[in-house]
């Protein structure tokens, strides 16, 4: 008899952001001819650059020539984008890695799910308060989460995110064993110093914790100060995964590619106390679940290290981050603190005292026709805020603000 893996039925059937799905569908029903203002994208919205679809293009072709091309890529990644990897996002910060501590995925959602496969089921889980939901939701359902009560997963340390803390959470004074770091966060915009992170690899050390570092949306940090990789910081190889992907910064959503990196230094305990080299089992465990990413997909994320990819994808950043700073200057004249904004093109909307983010998720969308993303749909750290994205068109984020100031200032 086949049985269900039944931590699945653990999972509430539907998220929070198909409530919201739900919420705007209703308005759209009530008000047919009304334009909605989308600023709820969590997502780049500009196209890919002309230097990455050029590099598709080849490697199409190079598909249909080169007899070599027939057969499985290598698992870990072409050479050549593991190689363009580490020159152009890690040497020149001083950071010092091989190709083979370099893993091609596709993507940071799959690959953070994936990394539970060789981790055993009674660790302790740490996430920030809120966060990207899919840290918690891919331990359900490999049943590391515990029992969800009151709101709350009872085997994870919710690491709450607030003004008190400059939305950077410190190391908590008990061990545990899988703490998940996001900088600059999604979604509320902060990012860890280097000597914020100094802390958390300090305690990552004596713990024996593993440190899931997920650093999609490095390439919108503006300020030298902020580090763009954990391994900027000493020590960090031996106890930090870092996972980077192309769709935050290049537009890869839809194609599908990011990267794990996973250090020779890194080891990880058996219950009896034997070290194991985390590198050698990830492989392993590749060679047995992974087909790896397209030739071509793998083209065009190397075709985002070419001088022309790089300087079309600075300007696309730089676009998003106007739009963002652009916000910032508007909404602050209002009675509302706003955070964010500055190292990622998401706005942390403090939402005026006794509402909560559903009603004002709702306020906006009916007075001002404004989608915006309610705070507690990235865990319950979230309630009393929203996020409000600047992937958007500039004409969108004049129109949304102007209206919110209309409306609400
Ligand atoms: N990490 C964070 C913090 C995100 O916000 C997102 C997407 O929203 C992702 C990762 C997804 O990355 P990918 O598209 O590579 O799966």
């Amino acid at each position: 008899m086949a049985l269900l893996n039944e931590f699945f039925l653990e999972l509430p059937m539907e998220g929070l952001f198909s409530d919201m799905a739900k919420r705007i569908n209703a308005f759209r029903i009530i008000r047919p001819n009304v334009r909605l203002t989308d600023m709820g994208i969590n997502d780049m919205t500009n196209p890919m650059p002309p230097a990455v679809t050029e590099a598709m293009h080849k490697a199409v072709n190079d598909m249909a020539d080169n007899t070599k091309l027939n057969g499985n890529g290598p698992e870990q990644g072409y050479e050549f984008l593991r190689d363009a990897v580490i020159k152009n996002d890690f040497n020149p910060r001083g950071i010092h890695l091989i190709p083979n501590e370099i893993f091609i995925n596709d993507g940071v959602k799959s690959e953070i799910g994936n990394i539970g496969d060789v981790l055993r089921g009674d660790n302790t889980i740490g996430v920030m308060d809120p966060i990207y939901p899919i840290y918690i939701e891919s331990n359900v359902i490999s049943g590391r989460a515990g029992i969800f009560s009151g709101g709350r997963w009872s085997n994870v340390s919710y690491m709450t995110c607030n003004e008190a803390n400059g939305f950077t959470p410190m190391p908590p004074e008990y061990p545990i064993d899988i703490v998940y770091l996001c900088s600059p966060n999604n979604p509320s915009g902060a990012a860890y110093s280097k000597g914020q992170l100094k802390k958390w690899v300090d305690y990552a050390l004596k713990n024996n914790t593993l440190i899931l570092f997920d650093a999609s949306y490095e390439a919108y940090i503006q300020s030298p100060d902020i580090p763009h990789s954990i391994y900027e910081i000493r020590g960090a190889k031996k106890v930090a995964i870092e996972l980077r992907c192309f769709s935050r910064t290049a537009g890869f959503s839809d194609l599908r590619c990011g990267y794990t990196v996973i250090p020779k230094e890194l080891t990880i305990q058996t219950l009896d106390g034997r070290k194991v080299q985390m590198n050698a089992i990830w492989s392993r465990r590749q060679s047995i679940r992974s087909g790896g990413v397209s030739y071509v997909t793998q083209c065009a994320a190397a075709a985002t290290y070419s001088d022309a990819g790089k300087e079309q994808l600075r300007r696309t950043r730089e676009y998003y981050m106007d739009n963002a700073r652009l916000m910032r200057r508007v909404l602050s004249n209002m009675d509302m603190k706003i955070y964010g904004g500055e190292h990622i093109p998401y706005l942390w909307i403090k939402i005026p005292p006794g509402m909560s983010s559903w009603n004002f998720f709702e306020r906006l969308l009916y007075c001002t026709n404004v989608i915006c993303t309610p705070g507690n749909v990235f865990g319950p750290g979230g309630e009393g805020y929203v996020r409000l994205s600047a992937f958007a068109r500039r004409e969108d984020c004049e129109e949304a603000v102007r209206r919110m100031k209309d409306c609400l200032g």
